[in-house]
Order: structure tokens, then C-alpha cells, then sequence
């Protein structure tokens, strides 16, 4: 069992010192549809973000690497896969945290991928309706992580930036998936499914999962049911075109582009 999911057990028990207010609140900056339409700099500090919880996903302004946010450290994870801890200063245009507290815990004994998991995870949501925080350790036989190099402006087009992406490949690396569940009432505002940021153990490798494999993974969820959403009250989200006319556009920006080259 990796020692974060020991973290997430002790937290579990001692409620992890959240005042009332943020427990079971899920805290998240702008929208998801806002980072896709090039809405890709924001105001918020990570330190606001690390008072608003311990446990979260997002990015960086100019979408500059893939953010995970596990107990009291952010992470940067840039664009060759490298972690390195973000300072309180930096700022994000999309990020979704929450303090976590594990009420449902499972052992997924099974040599599974990505789908599997997501259909076992399924099983455990308290219904579909509810958002959940999601942690998952254990050792990964097999992770396919993808990261994205900070972008300049004019902001490139969704598409654009995928094709650019940096997908890279980790075996044998124990760690945690650190996500969320959302359901499919807040497409736009969030990724409806399940959406996932890998950070190693010794929290040197990461990225936004693409597929992964792995056996006796330590499952843990915890339903949310307040949302805090903190959208920019100026810039380009003002003007921004957020209607989601098309939810595969935005699916298709988060899943893996070439699954078929999926080792094993
Ligand atoms: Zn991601």
C-alpha cells in the first residue's frame, strides 16, 4: 500500500482539520469549457487553493503543465513528465480541490485497466448524481501520462494544443491517482466521467492519465455535495463563447488520442 494511501486513511480518521464549511465542498476555479475557449489565465494563487483543500487537479496559467495537489503541496508536472513543487504564488485559470475524506474504500484485486477500474469505481459512487473526490494507490504496472508545455498568447485552439501534447509512458511505478467523478449534469463546468492526475510516490513523475494498468490498487472515494464555483469576475471569461454544443469535443481533449498503441 503506497504511504499516500495511509495519508488518505489518517485523514479518513481525523477529519483532516477542515473547518465545517470547506468539508465536503469541492472548491474549483473557473470552468472547464472557459480553459478549452482560451480562457487560460487566472487569478487564483495556489495558496488559495491550498486553503480551499488537500486533494486536487487543474493547470497552470497558460495551461503550463498538469497541477496535483496532495495533502499540502501543489505539483507542477511540466511537459517532459517532471514534478516539481509549484510555488504559492503561482496562479491557475482551472483547478477543482477538496478536502478529502474517504467514505468508501475498496481493494481492486483484479489486473485492471483505466475501463475496468472506472466500471468498478461505478460501483462504489454513492449514485451518479453526487460529484466525487477519487484516490486510487497502489503500484501501477503500466501508466500512459500525457503533459502540455506552457502556451503563449493568442491561445492556441483545444485540438491544437492535444496535437502538441507530450504522451509518455511509466512501468512499475507506484503512486496515486489523484481525480474526481463528475456527473454528466456539469458538462462544461467540469469533465463528466472520471478525469485523473497521477503523481509517483517519491513525487518525481506525473501526469493526466491516458490509460493505465495495475492489481491490488486501494481505491477511495468521497461524495460531494456542495460546489464552490469561483469564476473570474473580469478578462476574456466575461466574453468568452461557454455554451457546450458539442460534449465529445471536450471528452476527446482529456482521453487518450491513440489508444491503440496501449502497450500489453
Ligand atoms: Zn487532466
Amino acid at each position: 500500500m503506497a504511504a499516500c494511501a495511509l495519508t488518505v486513511l489518517a485523514a479518513l480518521l481525523c477529519g483532516c482539520g477542515a473547518d465545517l464549511e470547506s468539508r465536503e465542498t469541492l472548491y474549483q476555479v473557473s470552468t472547464l469549457k472557459a480553459l478549452a475557449e482560451g480562457v487560460r489565465d487566472g487569478e487564483t494563487p495556489v495558496r488559495e487553493l491550498l486553503r480551499r483543500g488537500d486533494f486536487g487537479i487543474g493547470t497552470f496559467n497558460g495551461m503550463d503543465g498538469e497541477m496535483v495537489l496532495v495533502e499540502d503541496r501543489c505539483y507542477q508536472v511540466r511537459a517532459d513528465g517532471t514534478v516539481a513543487v509549484a510555488e504559492g504564488d503561482r496562479q491557475t485559470p482551472f483547478a477543482a480541490v477538496t478536502f478529502f475524506e474517504a467514505r468508501r474504500l475498496s481493494v481492486l484485486k483484479e489486473d485492471s485497466d483505466l475501463a475496468a477500474l472506472g466500471k468498478r469505481l461505478d460501483a462504489l459512487l454513492a449514485g451518479p448524481n453526487l460529484p466525487h473526490a477519487v484516490c486510487v494507490s497502489g503500484d501501477f504496472s503500466y501508466l500512459k501520462l500525457r503533459s502540455v508545455a506552457r502556451q503563449r498568447k493568442p491561445y492556441p485552439p483545444m485540438a491544437e494544443v492535444i496535437r502538441t501534447q507530450s504522451v509518455y509512458e511509466l512501468k512499475d511505478a507506484r503512486g496515486i491517482l489523484v481525480g474526481f467523478y463528475m456527473p454528466q449534469y456539469l458538462e462544461g463546468v467540469n469533465l463528466p466521467g472520471y478525469h485523473f492526475h497521477f503523481l509517483s510516490e517519491d513525487r518525481r513523475r506525473g501526469g493526466h492519465v491516458l490509460a493505465c494498468r495495475g492489481k491490488d490498487l486501494l481505491l477511495a472515494l468521497a461524495p460531494i455535495p456542495r460546489l464552490h464555483l469561483a469564476l473570474p469576475k473580469e478578462g476574456e471569461f466575461l466574453k468568452a463563447d461557454l455554451r457546450v454544443r458539442d460534449g465529445a469535443e471536450l471528452q476527446k481533449a482529456m482521453q487518450d488520442p491513440a489508444p491503440e498503441i496501449q502497450k500489453r
